[in-house]
């Protein structure tokens, strides 16, 4: 069942920089130069008119209007004009969300996007098991244009920035993937070397199963998505591993498709018991988020940790310097997944039916941990790339 908003209404610069939203890099970022031209102009009429009280604040308020704009919609999340403005604060497990408006008018009422980020955000707290930190930021900005854009700090606490189109509906809301992708990374450490795709890669990848297991989309929305978009995460010709090539495919889908390959193989050899997201929330639980500087090494040791796995560590030693062509035909076959047109058809009879039914279930916050020293002793890595049925070999 897919929730709506009415449902609800009744009762990143990396290692101190942030993380881009941009997924669809077209979106308008520019902030609303119109209501700033407008507000010049009234003050303007004032000076003309008369005293020169009038005659002052007609120079100084524009001035001061144009640079709280300049500093909300700017390159960096304005922690301090954030502390300034008044703030709705939304309560969730283990945290609060302090919520803010930055001036201008918008056509959905406040009421509504407040009920939009609660239920955005307990989709992604849903997802960790708590929220990854006790205080996060979210900044809305009203700006031009009817698109919503998003980005993520991490610099003083997790942060984010969303650029609400004047023009956007309460149904364009309903359908936004944005807000909830920003929030997935508020429970990602920041990873050491700027592997971006680790970011973007895992915000893509979760995003949608998030709201999926919250209801706010239907399951067939998510296969649907990754049957679409994980080509773009094949290496093209010229391209290194993941590790060595940041364009727009290999960072939002290269990073998707590892992380839903290690999601399948996880359940795969745990007989279904584990996953990525055990592996998220014990690194959540153990301070994993934005604000903190970690090596991958340590994110794939909590991983083992939560799920008695190395998949992660297998699979990025497989992919990271090497392009490897993924056999996304094989993987969809084994999960039970085909489109007929843009339906997305299941077989559950497939050999991982029961695998895609799990990653998109609710999903318990599970407190069994392994001894990932001993797991790493069991799983001597020789070949890591062999391990995994759908990674063509070279
Ligand atoms: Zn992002």
């Amino acid at each position: 069942m897919v929730r709506t908003l009415g449902d609800v209404l009744d009762p990143v610069v990396l290692n101190n920089g942030f993380v881009d939203s941009a997924a669809n890099p077209t979106q308008n970022q520019e902030p609303d130069l119109r209501a700033r031209f407008l507000l010049q102009k009234h003050f303007f009429v004032k000076c003309f008119l008369g005293t020169a009280v009038l005659a002052l604040l007609a120079v100084i308020v524009p001035l001061r209007s144009a640079s709280a704009q300049s500093v909300y919609g700017g390159p960096y999340f304005p922690y301090d004009a954030f502390s300034e403005l008044p703030k709705t604060r939304i309560a969730l497990r283990q945290g609060v969300l302090e919520v803010a408006f930055a001036p201008g008018s918008l056509r959905i009422p406040r009421k509504e996007i407040i009920a939009w980020t609660r239920i955005s955000a307990e989709a992604v707290v849903a997802y960790y098991g708590r929220l990854p930190t006790p205080i996060a930021r979210l900044l809305y900005v009203p700006v031009s244009g009817g698109r919503v854009n998003g980005t993520t700090y991490g610099f003083r606490g997790p942060a984010t920035r969303i650029l609400l189109g004047r023009n956007l509906t309460r149904a364009d809301l309903e359908t936004d993937w944005v807000l909830v992708h920003e929030l997935v990374h508020h429970g990602f450490p920041s990873i050491v070397g700027r592997r971006n795709w680790t970011h973007e890669g895992l915000a893509t990848y979760v995003e949608p199963i998030a709201r999926a297991q919250m209801g706010l989309i239907p399951v067939e929305e998510v296969w649907r998505q990754l049957v679409v978009g994980l080509p773009h995460g094949q290496p093209r010709s010229g391209d290194s591993g993941l590790d060595g090539t940041p364009t727009w495919g290999r960072t939002y889908w290269g990073g998707a498709m590892f992380f839903l390959i290690a999601d399948v193989e996880i359940r795969r050899r745990t007989n279904n018991r584990k996953g990525l997201q055990d592996a998220l929330q014990l690194s959540v639980a153990s301070g994993g988020n934005i604000s903190e500087e970690w090596t991958f090494d340590r994110f794939s040791a909590m991983a083992a940790r939560a799920t008695g796995t190395v998949v992660l560590e297998q699979l990025y030693d497989c992919l990271k310097d090497t392009p490897r062509t993924i056999d996304l035909t094989g993987l969809w076959r084994d999960l039970g997944i085909s489109m007929a047109g843009r339906q997305v058809r299941f077989n559950d009879d497939a050999l991982l039916a029961n695998v895609r039914k799990t990653i998109t279930r609710p999903h318990p916050v599970s407190s069994e941990l392994f001894n990932s020293a001993a797991v790493k002793r069991r799983n001597v890595i020789t070949s890591p790339c062999s391990t995994f049925p759908w990674i063509h070999r070279r």
